[in-house]
């Protein structure tokens, strides 16, 4: 527990509201700020507790040395004036986890989920087969409940489940897993990280604190991930290796068919990637295998990532939404072996859609829609795919009802951010599934 401190929160969002009110409770003198306003009914709740918020966009201005703490929100960036500040004061840097994470007061067992990508599936599949198993979990992390709500509510033995993100490692300072797992690293961040190397050291920060009696569940596929975890403490266990990996005709721990692919829904080697990682943790928390061979007959994936939607006279509908670059699409046509009839298109921000070019075998027809469809016909054009623009996606759908034939898929991975026409890419993944589920 943290008593007696003047703590500034620098951001609000859900984890600083959390956190705030977390922290209230022993004698802390806090102040949050934010650039933007708040939700009014938020910001008087805090003001009972005695927490003032002040909206600023100079929140450096606030901060002098009479500060024990300044807690920063992940999105802001490490070289934020406010941050620097603090650093230059010497006044400890964190976050809302690793606060949190002080406040655990009994015996759990805590997963914590990072990588550049995957997470989000990953920690969903294994929430899945632990309620399934109905081993007592709580979910929480960077996927949406920060933990400051959820410590309260712990139990003892309960397993806590977390997504975490180089933009939450990055200010951890105690924070210590039992089972952590690096699904994959590839540079990405770049922009908050300054390099490639600053990101992985973040990356690391998983494994730190650990002993020989945690455990590490390390992509053996991937070099990056094996040159930076050469050195940790942890028992560590593999994937993609010579016992646990993905065969040809299904998923394979310690040499044994588990599942056979055939049984799977979610589709795409990223994604039998993710199941292996579940099973590594099923079999390190003694759950039984049965579990996630029925979470994997009945999982559709998370929304709007390759999300299952329905299959229709013999057609396969898969809703991506959260595909707003030409990397993800990839990922997506990797996944399938042809006849993909393929909705692209979104927001102008110069995004390459010559990387498409390698996988133009498997795509039937192009269905171009939004502000960038003219450069698509361009690329399928020089790229000679059959292609066809549509202001948007409803009326690509008109058409796409019309078109398709059995054996086929439909793929909404518009490679595009969704800004254009939509709030948010989730607006356009519920409206293809709407349609789609009208049809
Ligand atoms: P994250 O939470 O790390 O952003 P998600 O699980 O939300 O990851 O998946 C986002 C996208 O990342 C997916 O739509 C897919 O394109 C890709 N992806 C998912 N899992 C993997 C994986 N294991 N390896 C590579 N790419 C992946």
């Amino acid at each position: 527990m943290i008593e007696n401190k003047k703590i500034l929160i620098l951001g609000m969002a859900k984890s600083g509201f959390e956190v705030a009110k977390l922290l209230s409770k022993g004698n802390n003198k806090i102040i949050v700020t934010d650039q933007k306003d708040q939700d009014k009914s938020q910001i008087e709740e805090l003001e009972k507790l005695g927490i003032s918020f002040v909206k600023t966009i100079e929140p450096e201005v606030i901060l002098d040395n009479t500060f024990d703490m300044l807690i920063k929100n992940p999105a802001v960036l490490p070289y934020h004036p406010c941050v620097e500040k603090a650093r230059s004061l010497k006044i400890p840097i964190v976050n809302e986890m690793e606060v949190a994470y002080h406040y655990i007061n009994k015996p759990v067992r805590i997963i914590g989920v990072t990588g550049s990508n995957g997470k989000t599936t990953t920690v969903t599949l294994i929430h899945e087969v632990l309620k399934k198993a109905k081993t007592k979990v709580k979910l929480g992390g960077n996927i949406g409940t920060p933990l400051s709500k959820i410590v309260n509510d712990l139990e003892e033995n309960d397993i806590l489940l977390l997504e975490i993100s180089d933009h939450q490692l990055i200010d951890f300072r105690d924070f210590k897993t039992d089972i952590s797992v690096l699904t994959n690293l590839c540079p990405t961040h770049l922009d908050y990280h300054g390099s490639y190397e600053n990101y992985k050291d973040v990356k690391k920060k998983i494994f730190e604190h650990h002993t020989n009696k945690d455990y590490a569940i390390i992509n053996a596929g991937n070099y990056d991930s094996m040159e930076l975890t050469k050195d940790i403490a942890s028992t560590k266990y593999y994937f993609n290796n010579e016992e646990n990996f993905i065969g040809d005709d299904g998923i394979y721990v310690d040499n044994k068919k588990v599942i056979d692919k055939s049984e799977i829904i979610i589709k795409g080697t990223h994604n039998y990637e993710n199941i292996l990682v579940t099973y590594l943790v099923a079999k390190l928390l003694d759950i039984d295998f049965k579990y996630v061979m029925e979470v994997l007959k009945e999982f559709k994936g998370v929304e709007h990532r390759l999300e299952f939607v329905r299959s229709l006279n013999g057609v396969n509908y898969y809703n991506d939404s959260k595909s707003t670059n030409p990397t993800s699409t990839i990922t997506a046509l990797n996944s399938f072996d042809g006849n993909i009839n393929l909705i692209l298109g979104g927001m102008e921000r110069s995004q390459d859609f010559n990387d498409l070019s390698p996988y133009k075998a498997k795509i039937k027809k192009i269905y171009a829609i939004g502000e960038v469809r003219k450069r698509i016909m361009e690329f399928a054009e020089k790229n000679n795919i059959e292609a066809e623009e549509f202001e948007n996606l409803s009326s690509a759908m008109k058409k796409i009802k019309e078109e398709v034939a059995s054996g086929d898929t439909v793929l909404l991975s518009p490679a595009s951010a969704s800004w254009d026409q939509y709030l948010r890419f989730e607006d356009r993944g519920n409206e293809f599934k709407e349609i789609v589920n009208n049809f």
